[in-house]
């Protein structure tokens, strides 16, 4: 039988082991001493694979994984990945038996998530090890513990961890704009942290003990490195992405690669692709992709981005296509049918991409569709 492998390499991301072990290293050495070490891998590890970068997390000597829901945490046990695993999201207390029955540590939203579970392992017969959820300004999962809310919360807190059925080993908090600059910004995360080690504090004085403190996400460990109580949580900078001020030495970690499928020459005055929103102002050596937003391309980045090809930049022109989208090859006359092409990665940064679709890094890591297969691949950095 013939085996179709080219064809699978119209685009294809390529995930570098060295560069996600590179960037542990760097940000454990950023933590101080004996801080835990989480590694966020929901979403399929930002768009990484969430099995390949587990693993190679487990290798590296990592304390705990984190995801999003029951679903991603039961892929991870299902490939065989046996280290601590705390699903940050919200799950149904009637999947309690599962968490218990594969050893999954449960985030705590609130007081009635709480008595849920409680009652429901209780019923299985067994113990949930659970983080309570502290909401010190997110305005998302957690006890409710801001300004007014601080005495309420704490009690129901502390009422939640002498619940029968519940194993408490952690506590944490989530910040919403410990990423971004500005004194407002530093105000406001460093008054949740405030609020975090108060309501902590408050919850022992009941005789409650949490052995795992932790809040620390991407933005805390760039800019408040003093936050790192006995966990921290990081995920984007996991990946290479985050440190827009280069303090980490992070290397991208995905590559997003497509090739040039045909190339012609236009005429001026031609127009391109759907909606004719690209005009040819000059001869034109025209190029066509193989990636669209199918692949995870938005759309929106049409006519406002560009990638890399042999050496040089081609801008991208038209509207990007489901499958396909085309760039200007013009200045680049040795670009042939068959080029790799990279849309992101050592060489296009993802951050421009991001900013040309009006989103955050993220959102396209997490954007490349299940279409584009993964490839593991070591690829040298641009400044090596
Ligand atoms: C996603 C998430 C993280 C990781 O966030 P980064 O900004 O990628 O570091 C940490 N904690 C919680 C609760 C999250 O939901």
């Amino acid at each position: 039988m013939t085996e179709y492998t080219e064809t699978q390499k119209r685009c294809w991301a390529e995930i570098s082991p060295e560069n996600l072990l590179h960037n542990v290293r760097a940000l454990r050495a950023a933590l101080p001493e004996g801080c835990r070490f989480l590694g966020v891998v929901k979403a399929d590890a930002y768009g990484h694979g969430a099995v390949e970068t587990a693993k190679l997390l487990e290798g590296a000597g990592a304390d705990y994984l984190a995801v999003a829901c029951l679903d991603e945490a039961l892929e991870l046990r299902a490939a065989g990945v046996t280290m601590p695993v705390l699903i940050l999201g919200h799950t149904s207390a009637a999947y309690t038996g599962a968490l218990i029955e594969h050893d999954i540590t449960q985030a705590v939203a609130g007081p009635e998530e709480a008595e849920a579970f409680s009652a429901a392992a209780q019923e299985y017969g067994g113990t949930l090890r659970v983080h309570m959820a502290v909401d010190t300004g997110m305005s998302r999962l957690g006890f409710l513990c801001t300004g007014g809310d601080f005495d309420r919360g704490v009690s129901e807190l502390a009422r939640a961890c002498s619940l029968p059925g519940l194993d408490v080993e952690g506590v944490f908090t989530h910040f919403a704009v410990s990423d971004e600059p500005g004194e407002e910004n530093e105000r406001y995360t460093r008054e949740q942290y405030r609020v975090f080690t108060a309501v902590i504090k408050a919850a022992e004085r009941q005789g409650v003990h949490f052995a795992i403190r932790h809040c620390m996400n991407s933005g805390a460990l760039l800019h408040y490195p003093e936050f790192a109580l006995d966990m921290a949580r990081p995920g984007l900078l996991l990946y290479g992405y985050g440190d827009t001020e280069g303090k980490l030495g992070l290397r991208p970690c995905m590559r997003l690669m497509t090739r040039l499928l045909t190339v012609k020459t236009l005429t001026p005055g031609t127009t391109v692709s759907y909606g004719r929103r690209f005009t040819a102002e000059r001869e034109t050596r025209l190029g066509v992709l193989g990636i669209g937003y199918a692949d995870g391309l938005p759309r929106l980045c049409s006519n406002r981005c560009a990638f890399a090809l042999g050496g040089g930049t081609a801008p991208q022109r038209g509207s990007i296509c489901m499958d396909m989208c085309m760039v200007d090859l013009t200045d680049l006359p040795e670009a042939k049918p068959g080029d790799e092409v990279e849309i992101f990665g050592p060489a296009v940064d993802l951050n421009a991409l991001a900013a040309a679709a009006q989103t955050i890094p993220y959102e396209l890591l997490c954007a490349v569709s299940k279409r584009v297969p993964r490839v593991i691949k070591t690829f040298k950095e641009d400044s090596e």
